[in-house]
């Protein structure tokens, strides 16, 4: 949160040093606002609609639903407020619009567009009154004005939640590099090299390649375009990987595929095979020779559990939505809580309460894949991030883990063995670009799993 006390536009206003307006003129804007705040809200969306940079971060739906009557509702309290607490309480409301546009990470220059419009309808609308020349004059000079400290409360709060984002941002590419750097190496390399053999397997056998995926969505390719470009800050590498991706899924493969392969000579057909033998070969070299660079590099994980921790949520959420926005592609949150943990301490003891939290985290990691996120997001919950899944396939690695979790027994202190439950809530990515509304999300079907008797999953509306 930012901190409201420290804003000067507050300051002067509780100070009464912001310029005043003769009541009559505050009385002509508060009118035609009045009037015409509905319209106003419209015209307004409508320009945003129809310029593709601001559409991008706009949905059609939530516009009709939310956005224009919160911006008609906004000019209201704005311009036809009657005194300066009223004023205030405006003001104080634009630091947590800033913050949705940070984590929304909508840029600046667009809002600022969007205030320029509204001035300048305004203005327009005030010109046509029987104001006298004076009047309009300070008339228009308040919308103005009222418009610019509403946008500079708004921008405060904007460059110190992204700021602080931006730093996340890095410190999580430091931490992501930490712990299970050799793992992902290990993975990734049998990944890559699973998929090879696939495809000589099928080549040499029946010839038929409609079981082999494009090496782009193998468990590699979903891992390099999700996991990899936060962990390499250098992507020259990654784009050459990339690359060699595209040559072989592009190229490569569909001339071995279907029609051309039967009028393929032995010949080209091995000389097909070398050649991507070797682009698979260079794509090898160039992750090794990444995973050395970070290799070294200091680990930062969470201690107890190995997971990732919950502050670099922001930076990843972000990510999986300009990819879903980008490219069109779902994807879901879990938001996972274990079911009465409390007891688990109660009843056997701290040291077991760890043990089990141990053995959910190594759980829920098995259960999804590389390219998946897992957070501990809190002391017994969890956040898992399911790359380009729907919400029937989120739903089904849902109740996997849950069947999982039941059937488990939990090894604690001596020969004891324990079992819990957890409890799940899903939610799809449904356009909107504010993270936290998503999480929000989550977390209410999850609150209505526990209501629901706990040790099963909910999706959200
Ligand atoms: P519910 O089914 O409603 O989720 O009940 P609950 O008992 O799981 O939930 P509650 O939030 O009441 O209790 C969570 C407990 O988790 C309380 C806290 O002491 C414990 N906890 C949090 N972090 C840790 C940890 O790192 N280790 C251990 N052993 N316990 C922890
Ligand atoms: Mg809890
Ligand atoms: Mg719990």
């Amino acid at each position: 949160m930012t901190d409201t006390a420290n804003s000067p536009v507050l300051a002067q206003l509780r100070q009464g040093l912001l310029e005043t307006t003769e009541p009559r003129v505050q009385q002509a804007v508060a009118e035609i606002v009045r009037r015409d705040q509905v319209a106003l809200a419209e015209c307004f969306y409508r320009n945003m609609l129809a310029d593709p940079e601001a559409a991008a971060f706009l949905s059609v739906q939530a516009v009709s639903a939310r956005l224009k009557p919160g911006m008609a509702r906004w000019l209201e309290q704005l311009l036809c407020h009657e005194n300066a607490a009223q004023l205030e309480a405006v003001l104080a409301m634009q630091h947590h619009v800033g913050e949705v546009h940070a984590r929304a990470e909508i840029p600046v220059h667009l809002v600022a567009r969007g205030m320029r419009l509204l001035k300048r309808e305004i203005s327009n609308r005030l010109l046509v009154t029987e104001l006298s020349r004076d009047d309009l004059i300070s008339a228009v000079l308040r919308v103005d004005r009222l418009i610019d400290i509403a946008f500079e409360e708004m921008s405060a709060a904007f460059v110190y939640s992204h700021e602080k984002g931006v730093r996340t941002d890095e410190a999580y590419r430091m931490i992501a590099t930490g712990n299970n750097l050799s793992v992902d190496r290990e993975r990734q390399t049998s990944a890559l090299l699973d998929w090879e053999n696939r495809l000589f397997r099928a080549l040499a056998t029946d010839g038929s390649l409609d079981q082999i995926a494009t090496l782009r969505n193998s468990p590699f390719g979903l891992w390099l375009h999700h996991k990899a470009a936060l962990i390499f800050d250098d992507t020259r590498e990654l784009s050459l990987i990339d690359e060699g991706m595209r040559r072989i899924d592009d190229s490569l493969l569909p001339q071995l595929h279907g029609v051309s392969r039967p009028s393929m000579s032995s010949d080209e057909m091995r000389q097909q095979v070398r050649t991507i033998m070797t682009e698979i070969e260079q794509i090898k070299y160039l992750l090794a020779n990444m995973f050395d660079r970070l290799s070294d590099l200091e680990v930062g994980r969470d201690v107890l559990t190995q997971l990732f921790n919950r502050r670099f949520m922001p930076t990843i959420l972000k990510q999986e939505i300009e990819l879903g926005r980008r490219k069109g592609v779902p994807f879901c949150i879990l938001m996972v809580d274990i079911d009465h943990f409390k007891q688990v301490n109660d009843q056997y003891g701290h040291d077991a309460g760890d043990r089990v939290l141990q053995h959910v985290a190594g759980l829920l990691v098995n259960q999804v894949r590389a390219s998946d996120f897992v957070f501990r997001y809190g002391g017994e919950e969890f956040l898992i991030v399911l790359a380009e899944l729907d919400v029937e396939q989120a739903t089904h690695v849902a109740e996997k883990i849950r069947r999982r979790l039941e059937s488990a027994r939990i090894a604690i202190a001596g020969e004891q063995q324990i079992s819990v439950t957890l409890s799940l809530g899903v939610a799809a990515f449904d356009g909107h670009p504010d993270y936290q509304k998503l999480v929000d999300r989550a977390d209410k079907a999850l609150y209505v799993a526990k209501n629901g008797g706990r040790n099963r999953w909910v999706t959200s509306e």
